[in-house]
């Protein structure tokens, strides 16, 4: 039968149909598992009862309204990998797939398709609104995920979920319950970032700081007298944004500051609003900036707001949520903020208030989603009380956040960092977080489940929607309009994806629901949690560390602590981690290290580098590359080289497949690997064979120690040289002399040359398959000829190295001989060129060699003489070189372990060889002289760069060595 592979490696002919395959499978599905079955999770978890513990990665919610960029594609591939990998090693492996709702950005993108149509959110509604954001979610919202889909992340598709979805919005709504019962939910006025587009607060994260030039105007604050009075004195202040001093309240200024303390105890009269306000006295304003006098606008600056709070002053909010003016304002009222700006500047101007105007440049808060600038605004906001006790007692929800990174009393951590500096950076951030303000002003989210009272003005929180206010009666309520911060929901997915808090429930959307899943009072509703909680690790990028890492470390430590273990005991804090270990991967940059930005328009699409080199080889780019801590510098040029790489391994093959074929036609037939198996290679076997399973045993420890440490570069590099150096380079070169189909051929020796070689390749392909899936997997079925053992290589055995210690040693011993006969064959190649000898001629060869390998050559002579086109061998020891006779006369060369001669007849033209050398002799001495006169100029010395002065060192030395290799051949030529 014909193993069919095209001609030609195409991967867009092969990875639509392999994609789509493993999607309509189901091959990656982890259902719940079935009662009585009991797994483990977690990287260190003891076995299960079936002897299987889980690997669960959560997929970082990519936002619904998103497009794969090339940060996604390494995040996604190196988790792939991992999964793969794991899947293969035995693990129940589950990949979890969803989108985040993206709140902000979401609210934007289906605002602008109103706006396009001449509508608005306001005249539609919030409830219509809304309807119309999911439609938009259901016509546009997986984008992202088929992106993932048509990459192949090994995914269980049927666990897809969306941080809206019915079920994660219940666990929404009880967690914001639960922690408003025990007094960790608060509603309070603070001073946040205010989007004026979007209209609602963002949190500090979401703000870019970007340099920008303006100016900083001083302003004449007159002084007046006990009686109110100005006494024709001015107090001067500096600011970047004049139009907030119609909010202002004060003026601080430093205590010691000598110029100032005969102002002590005064007033002053705010221009423009007829307002009287204080001079006020704190230590924390800087005596060299500006003026020394600072305005203080608790309302509009987060540093004016901590004056404020500290001195006891009145807040007057001036801006309404556009940001314009409001009634505050008096005559400016109305006014958008630069409009106001402008205006105040001129009245100041007019009054004879303004001082000097000072070129300034400051850092500007952007909005990060529309890029508007941020206002400073004084609101009201609902707040998770993070260092705070719950009520009853215990630790805060921060404390259990760092306990749990910290080490404990045996040096043992619950969740571990890779890079491990995250750790520091985590545990500082943590220790100085603030209360997390959790509240949105927008219609497209989690709404808050919270009811204000018209008659008594309290607030009902319920997990039900009350009819009436719990503390008067009164059914004059309503909802509380904010919406919950996204990473409220997304900080609670590893827990609500599981099933928290309703464990009776299946957590498989779509699927039918399992008889076997029962109440909270059993213990098979927590069958998905007892399997999969913990997950493993979460891997994402160093800008997510305060997003996901930080509130799912809150959120998940709080949430799993009252679910019990699965033997129904009370769950540790150890283990009530969201995840085992966190993964930081690095950023990708263009080829010149360069980050990547739209304005400098370097930005690489994955998806079109993937429709040009196909998805394999851009994995293998990145894989090849990644390592903690280490940005990736992505050079298409590699991943050209990668698709060579993969070109290589499709004709390897090919090569395979023709000889398994020819192998068939007279009665031969290979054997193929039981599901898994590692190659063996009996004691009698051939070195070739003996050496690449030896190789590929060596080659699969490496891969998955490093793997084991997230080393993913070290991984594929040792794949690479393994498939192309050993085994396309020098094993399939000599199995081609144990291939012989003819009429006299030794059976057996094909037959068993034959399996090892197949045997072998089907383990590469399983080692190489987490990196290159696609690939992998069309060789794979082509090899089994449409009968596979498994309905994918992905459901195989990865790989595992043979580490008895007897057959390590005689490992080392096969790759010592090995090494011999490379040797040999890359010493006779090498001095065939030196003396030119036609690439063809067959030539009569002497070897001298060290005391150990006389033999080991010996045995090999026919591999040694195919390789390397030798006729005669002639192989002795060191001892016995000089005593050969014909080789006396001729041109020799030294190698480490052996001295190779090389008889052909050409290169006996004396005359030319003699003139040819002493050219070059000629060429290399007048190269030296020229470094060496550099080298020795003082003048230049002092002038050049250090790196061309190495430069030229180096080239300075490599001459010298040309030089006497030309004198030594010229001295070794036969007198003529
Ligand atoms: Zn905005
Ligand atoms: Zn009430």
């Amino acid at each position: 039968m014909p193993h069919e592979l095209p001609k030609a490696y195409d991967p867009t002919a092969i990875e639509d149909h392999w994609a789509e395959y493993w999607v309509r499978e189901q091959l990656f599905a982890q259902p719940t598992p079935a009662p009585g079955a009991s797994t483990t999770s977690g990287g260190e978890a003891a076995e299960g009862l079936d002897g299987q513990s889980s690997y669960t990665i959560l997929l970082p919610p990519p936002n619904v309204t998103g497009r794969l960029h090339m940060g996604h594609m390494l995040n996604q591939a190196e988790m792939d990998i991992l999964t793969r990998w794991q899947r293969m090693s035995g693990k129940k492996a589950l990949w979890l797939p969803g989108t985040d709702h993206a709140g902000i950005a979401t609210q934007m993108m289906v605002e602008r398709q109103l706006a396009a149509e001449g509508g608005s959110r306001q005249q539609l509604g919030r409830e219509k609104f809304v309807d119309r954001v999911w439609e938009w979610r259901h016509e546009y919202g997986g984008a992202i995920l088929d992106q993932m889909k048509r990459l192949g992340a090994s995914v269980d598709w049927n666990r897809e979920y969306f941080t809206m979805d019915e079920r994660l919005s219940v666990a929404v709504r009880e967690a914001f319950v639960r922690l408003y019962d025990q007094g960790l939910i608060y509603r309070g006025a603070y001073i946040v970032n205010w989007c004026p587009r979007c209209q609602t607060a963002i949190s500090d994260l979401e703000v870019v700081h970007e340099e920008q030039k303006g100016f900083l105007w001083e302003i004449k604050y007159p002084v007046t007298d006990a009686d109110g009075q100005e006494t024709g004195e001015f107090l001067t202040v500096a600011t970047t944004r004049p139009e907030t001093m119609l909010g202002d309240v004060a003026v601080a200024i430093h205590p010691e500051d000598e110029r100032y303390k005969h102002l002590h105890g005064k007033m002053l009269q705010l221009p423009l609003v007829a307002r009287k306000i204080p001079i006020i006295l704190d230590e924390w304003v800087s005596l060299d900036f500006g003026t020394g006098a600072v305005k203080v606008t608790p309302a509009h600056d987060p540093n004016d707001f901590a004056l404020g709070e500290r001195h006891h002053l009145p807040s007057i909010n001036i801006m309404d949520d556009r940001a314009h003016i409001n009634a505050e304002g008096g005559p400016y009222a109305g006014l958008e903020r630069y409009e106001a700006r402008k205006k105040v500047v001129e009245d100041l101007e007019a009054l004879g208030l303004l001082g000097a105007i000072k070129d300034h440049t400051n850092n500007v808060g952007h909005c990060d989603r529309c890029k508007t600038t941020v206002e400073p605004r004084l609101s009201t906001q609902w707040f998770i009380a993070v260092n705070k006790s719950p009520k009853g007692g215990g630790p805060s929800i921060a404390e259990q956040a760092r306990k749990v990174v910290e080490p404990d009393a045996h040096g043992k951590k619950a969740i571990t960092f890779t890079p491990e500096m995250y750790e520091k950076t985590y545990l500082g951030w943590m220790e100085n977080i603030h209360d997390w303000c959790i509240s949105r002003q927008l219609w497209w989210g989690h709404r808050l489940p919270a009811w204000h009272c018209a008659d008594c003005h309290k607030i009902t929180v319920a997990k039900v929607d009350p009819t009436a206010c719990q503390h008067c009666g009164s059914t004059k309520i309503t909802q509380e309009t904010d919406v919950l911060d996204t990473w409220f929901s997304s900080g609670l997915l590893p827990v609500s994806v599981f099933g928290w808090p309703n464990f009776g429930q299946s957590n498989t959307p779509g699927a039918s629901s399992p008889s076997h899943l029962g109440t909270r009072e059993g213990n098979e509703g927590y069958a998905d949690f007892n399997a999969f909680y913990p997950t493993s690790v979460l891997v994402t990028g160093f800008d997510i560390l305060f997003f996901w890492v930080a509130r799912m470390i809150m959120l998940g430590c709080w949430a799993a602590a009252d679910v019990p273990m699965p033997d129904g005991s009370s769950r540790s804090l150890a283990d009530s981690v969201p995840f085992r270990e966190v993964y930081i991967h690095a950023l990708v940059r263009d080829a010149n290290r360069e980050k990547m930005s739209k304005t400098k328009g370097n930005v690489l699409d994955p998806i079109e580098i993937v429709k040009q080199y196909g998805t394999d080889a851009v994995r293998f780019t990145l894989a090849s590359m990644a390592s903690p801590g280490t940005d990736i510098a992505f050079n298409v040029a590699r991943t050209e080289g990668y698709r060579a790489f993969a070109n290589k391994i499709w004709n390897a093959a090919r090569f395979l497949f023709m000889n398994v074929d020819r192998a068939a036609e007279i009665g031969i037939f290979f054997e193929p690997n039981e599901l898994g198996d590692m190659p063996t290679a009996g004691q009698n076997a051939p070195l070739e064979a003996r050496w690449i399973v030896a190789e590929l045993n060596a080659t699969a420890a490496t891969v998955n120690k490093e793997l084991e440490n997230y080393r993913y570069d070290n991984a594929a590099n040792a794949i690479y040289q393994f498939f192309w150096g050993g085994f396309c380079d020098w094993y399939l070169e000599i199995v081609k002399l144990r291939l012989d189909f003819s009429e006299t051929a030794d059976k057996q020796a094909t037959k068993a040359a034959l399996t090892t070689l197949v045997q072998v390749f089907e383990a590469s392909l399983r080692m190489l398959s987490p990196f290159m899936p696609f690939l992998t997997e069309e060789i794979w079925h082509a090899l089994y000829d449409g009968n596979p053992p498994a309905k994918s290589i992905a459901l195989t055995a990865y790989p595992k190295a043979d580490k008895n210690s007897e057959s390590m040693l005689a490992s080392l011993s096969i790759c010592k001989s090995m090494q011999a006969v490379q040797l040999a064959i890359i010493g006779i190649r090498t001095r065939r060129k030196e003396i030119g000898a036609e690439e063809k001629a067959f030539l009569n060869v002497k070897i001298a060699s060290t005391e150990a390998y006389p033999d080991i050559l010996r045995a090999n002579k026919q591999i040694i003489k195919k390789l390397a086109r030798v006729n005669e061998l002639d192989i002795v020891s060191f001892t016995d070189r000089n005593g050969g006779g014909r080789y006396e006369h001729l041109a020799w060369q030294a190698y480490q372990y052996l001295d190779v001669f090389v008889e052909y007849e050409k290169q006996i033209d004396v005359a030319a060889e003699t003139e040819r050398l002493t050219r070059d002799i000629a060429k290399y001495e007048k190269g030296v002289a020229a470094a060496a006169r550099q080298l020795t100029n003082e003048a230049f010395l002092a002038k050049a760069p250090a790196q061309v002065v190495e430069g030229l060192k180096k080239q300075e030395a490599e001459t010298r060595l040309l030089l006497d290799k030309a004198q030594a051949a010229l001295a070794a030529l036969p007198k003529a």
